[in-house]
């Protein structure tokens, strides 16, 4: 096949489906991982106008490293150096304490380049939308909220790059959980 954006994304979704493929996310359906990467390319696309292919491949491959055995050296293989950066400025380190971690993710937010801002700000609408509708098994209500609260800590970093993605994290944080 010619080269094509089309073949790209392709490649980038069916490699996701792949790498996520025994991962389930934590609601009582334990709907398949891989809808939540789609659904944040989604969010991209339809929500904020994001056009850029190397963005929206971020979106896709943005959870691979942190949660399954795909690695960055992997990913320049396959997609680039462009789209590899940006899925490494959307993982966390692994080898860090959690609560590190959440702690980093509110420091280096502001840091972080705008196609990086842009998958994590869809990141974090796509999962409150999810607590929305329900908590994961064993949170509490009080979970929720504080996980509200940080997420509202990290994309408060995002700002100036996307004045519809904006918009919504406002009105999800103004309804609240
Ligand atoms: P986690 O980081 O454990 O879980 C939230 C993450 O799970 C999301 O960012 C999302 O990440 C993923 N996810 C999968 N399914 C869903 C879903 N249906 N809805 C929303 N997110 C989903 O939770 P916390 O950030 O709250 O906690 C981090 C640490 O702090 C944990 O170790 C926890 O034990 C501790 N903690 C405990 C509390 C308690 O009350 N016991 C309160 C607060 C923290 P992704 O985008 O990567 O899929
Ligand atoms: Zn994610």
């Amino acid at each position: 096949a010619p080269p094509s954006p089309l073949g790209d994304l392709l490649q980038t979704i069916t490699f996701a489906a792949e790498k996520h493929i025994h991962q389930r996310r934590k609601n009582a359906l334990k709907t398949p991982y891989i809808n939540h990467p789609l659904g944040v390319a989604h969010i991209l696309w339809f929500e904020a106008g994001v056009e850029d292919i190397a963005t929206l491949q971020g979106a896709i491959l943005h959870d691979t490293v942190e949660d399954t055995d795909t690695t960055f050296e992997e990913l320049e293989r396959h997609f680039g150096a462009e789209v590899t950066r940006i899925v490494k400025e959307c993982t966390d380190d692994k080898h860090l304490p959690k609560m590190e971690r959440k702690r980093l993710q509110i420091e280096n937010a502001p840091h972080k380049s705008d196609k990086a801002k842009l998958v994590k700000m869809a990141d974090k609408i796509y999962n409150l939308r999810d607590l929305q509708k329900e908590a994961p098994e064993g949170w509490t209500r009080e979970r929720v909220e504080e996980y509200f609260v940080w997420a509202k800590k990290v994309t408060d970093g995002c700002k100036g790059v996307n004045g519809r993605l904006e918009a919504i994290l406002a009105g999800i944080y103004a309804k609240g959980p």
